[in-house]
């Protein structure tokens, strides 16, 4: 019998046992980023992995990692897999060793004064695998622009894992969300840094929050106006870091300036608004005579700190929303 089992050994030598991949019910199959630093978890529209994805290069939607598609297996995946080929190849050889002892015991003649037989405990084991389970399906759905693939998310992505697109305007508009859920969140993280952590670090670090929503605002906006300015040629360094110029270069590239989106006060405040982040990165927040003059903002007089609110994270938002959607519409006509 122990031949059968040899046999049967090299028989398994060399063979593969595939472990199928379930998807969730949306239809997307899971994905995980093989660089070591990032690992982000992403899933992918089962039929676009087939039809539209390339065997050489996959994008890691969140960092850009790229590398061929058979390494993008999740570690969930990877682990189920091996134990079901242990079951798998554990089974097989159980079988074998049960048919075996059943066909030697039958053999056996009781004539002689002692019969051997052997039992091999157990019923027949499992010789197939069980497919892996999909994770929980992820609400932000995403199709790229460029190759239409589909994939999900949880958070943010900015790039398309089969093609690498990344593409402007969903950055621009992940940004605004971010912002827009850090301001959200300030309430929460208030109350519970207060108690973990004392009233001074919970207002340090919420005043600072705040704070780095203008930053993120105007950097997000400037990201987003290069990127479709590209296609009237090159914009002067920084040129959409300052209302005013950016405001002048569209309206020479599409006719339009942000007069056309926004309404005086609007501009008024976002003006303020870029005047604060240009004090905030450049003077610690200290007013000088540079951010009066340029901001027209009465609220403050020299050597005051500025203070920003939620209520100008709100103005913020829904201005540089309104001139984005407006610029890409004429960006979308030309
Ligand atoms: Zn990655
Ligand atoms: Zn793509």
């Amino acid at each position: 019998m122990f031949n059968d089992l040899e046999k049967e050994i090299k028989r398994l030598n060399g063979q593969s046992v595939s472990v199928p991949i379930e998807s969730d019910e949306k239809g997307y199959i899971d994905k995980e980023c093989p660089s070591a630093e990032c690992k982000f978890i992403f899933k992918v529209n089962k039929a676009d992995w087939a039809n539209i994805f390339k065997d050489e290069a996959v994008w890691c939607p969140f960092c850009r990692h790229e590398a061929p598609a058979k390494q993008w297996f999740t570690t969930e995946q990877v682990k189920h897999a091996k134990a079901e080929v242990f079951t798998v190849v554990k089974g097989i050889i159980h079988n074998t060793l049960k048919s075996r002892a059943e066909k030697f015991n039958r053999s056996q003649t009781r004539n002689g004064f002692f019969t051997i037989s052997i039992e091999v405990k157990g019923g027949v084991k499992r010789t197939y695998p069980i497919p892996v389970k999909a994770a929980e399906s992820m609400r932000l759905e995403i199709q790229c622009e460029k190759c239409q693939s589909r994939f999900a998310v949880i958070g943010s992505a900015y790039f398309c894992p089969a093609c690498g697109h990344n593409s402007v305007v969903r950055t621009f508009s992940d940004s605004l969300r971010k912002i827009t859920a850090k301001k959200d969140s300030i309430h929460i993280i208030r109350k519970t840094l207060i108690e973990s952590a004392g009233k001074d670090e919970a207002e340090l670090v919420c005043r600072s929050l705040l704070e780095s929503c203008i930053l993120d605002g105007v950097v997000a906006f400037q990201k987003y106006c290069e990127g479709l300015y590209n296609r009237f040629g090159e914009a002067p360094f920084n040129s959409f870091q300052r209302l005013d110029q950016g405001s002048s270069l569209w309206r020479s590239a599409i006719q339009k300036g942000y007069s056309a989106w926004l309404s005086d006060p609007e501009l008024a405040a976002l003006n303020i608004l870029y005047q604060k982040r240009h004090i905030l990165a450049h003077n610690e927040g200290i007013v000088d005579s540079r951010y009066l003059e340029k901001s027209g903002d009465v609220a403050y007089k020299e050597g005051q700190r500025i203070v920003v609110s939620e209520t100008d994270i709100d103005i913020l938002v829904s201005t540089l929303d309104k001139l984005s959607k407006g610029i890409k519409e004429m960006c979308d006509n030309i």
